[in-house]
């Protein structure tokens, strides 16, 4: 009885871990967050375990059915639409409660888009935070002015028809500060924007999906 949070991909399919294919293909079943999404993947492996859907909407009504069949002994293996289960998802959400039920929690590393925009931005890694998506409109003004006196590299996930708009927030918020826009991660159109705010605005392709990673404040 173990549930195992397994990466997935977050772009390049070839991105699989092997430890995480020979896990998808023996549990007894994969919670996935869009069964479809995932179909593309699982199928690509070979892997034709059982799929069941769990998903921010559906999570309160299904996680407690979900704890039971750990309980009764059954491998259950999570997955997301990409990445690392638990960042900006609901997995915590499962996680949390199969604790509660003294389940094993075993964690599956592999691709994380904020890990990888990170170490590729040229920002300092050796301390950093990560602040999720910002909230679209109220309290996103209260988020950034809470991290003028960050010090560490700040990682924030974005849409990218609010890249523009969240950039001029942290300029006006948090000064014009070096900036790295990792967009498409691992698929064949990705690219790194850097430079100072003021410099990267309005001139990059504001399309796909993208990682800010933004420089802490100077000392
Ligand atoms: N759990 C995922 C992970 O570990 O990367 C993150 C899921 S979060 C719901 C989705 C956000 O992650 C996107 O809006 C984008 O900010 C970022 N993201 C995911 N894949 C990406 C990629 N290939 N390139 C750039 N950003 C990506």
């Amino acid at each position: 009885m173990s549930l195992f949070l397994v990466a997935t991909p977050i772009g390049n399919l070839e991105d699989l871990t092997k430890r995480a294919e020979i896990i998808l293909k023996t549990a007894d079943l994969i919670l996935c967050e869009d069964t479809r999404h995932s179909r593309i993947l699982l199928e690509k492996y070979g892997i034709s375990q059982p799929v069941f859907p769990y998903y921010d909407f559906n999570k309160e009504k299904v996680t407690l059915k979900i704890v039971e069949w750990l309980k009764e002994g059954k491998e259950i293996a999570l997955v997301t639409d990409s990445g690392t289960p638990g960042i900006s998802d609901p997995a915590f959400y499962l996680v949390r409660e199969a604790i509660k039920a003294d389940i094993d929690i075993v964690p599956v590393p592999g691709p994380c888009s904020a890990v990888a925009a990170l170490v590729a931005s040229g920002l300092p890694t050796d301390r950093f935070c990560f602040e999720g998506f910002l909230p679209g409109k109220k309290g996103r003004k209260k988020r950034l002015e809470k991290l003028i006196e960050e010090e560490r590299t700040i990682i924030f996930f974005e849409a990218p028809h609010r890249i523009n708009r969240t950039l001029k927030d942290i300029q006006n918020i948090l000064g014009d500060r070096r900036i790295t826009i990792a967009r498409e991660l691992t698929k064949i159109h990705e690219e790194f924007i850097r430079g100072k705010i003021s410099e990267v605005l309005d001139k990059f392709t504001v399309k796909g999906e993208m990682v800010l990673v933004v420089e802490g404040k100077i000392k």
